[in-house]
């Protein structure tokens, strides 16, 4: 089932999520329905908060990457639960979009290493490095359970730029072709 997708100002993607409980109920199916909503709006990557779930779980699928970077031939996965332990290695610049953030992509530095600890689709306890443009992905996402949005890097002139568009999509006036639902602020 495809969800709507929450936009930049609902106060959901501010929250900072919580930890489920692995017995969560109906989190198989959530996890089905977040890839639909992702793949149906041709994203990557689409955390719990983004559906309006303020839970600490997001999925990512960089399959379509994989005609560039073989190493992504079958990274499908979701992510329960999950820590950042250590973001270390290069500071990358590297243009970003979201899908609470229709149309709008900015560069923004990341660091290129990151060793995270999470629960998989079968509830095992996964503790693994990623580096480059995955280690890239995990930390947008990562982020959206701490109520960051990728905008939140830009700098301040850059922000400065950026308001009114943002305001705009907070209004749901955007450009999206998939479904959304219009903050109620
Ligand atoms: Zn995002």
């Amino acid at each position: 089932m495809i969800l709507p997708i929450t936009l930049y100002g609902d106060p959901v993607l501010r929250k900072v999520a919580d930890d489920i409980d692995l017995n969560y109920t109906g989190l198989q199916e959530l996890i089905v329905n977040m890839f639909e909503t992702m793949y149906n709006a041709e994203g990557v990557g689409l955390a719990a908060p983004q559906v309006g779930l303020p839970i600490r779980l997001f999925v990512v699928d960089l399959t379509p990457l994989a005609k560039d970077e073989p190493s992504l031939q079958d990274f499908k996965r979701a992510f329960v639960n999950a820590k950042i332990l250590e973001r270390s290695g290069e500071e990358e610049l590297m243009e970003e979009g979201c899908l609470s953030i229709p149309g709008i992509h900015e560069e923004v530095f990341r660091k290129n290493y990151i060793r995270i600890q999470y629960f998989n689709v079968e509830g095992l306890s996964c503790d693994e490095i990623f580096t480059g443009y995955t280690a890239r992905v995990l930390q947008h996402e990562y982020d959206h359970l701490d109520g960051v949005m990728f905008t939140d890097h830009c700098s301040p002139l850059k922000r400065r730029l950026l308001k009114r568009r943002l305001t705009d999509i907070s209004k749901g006036i955007t450009s999206a072709t998939y479904r959304v639902k219009v903050p109620r602020i």
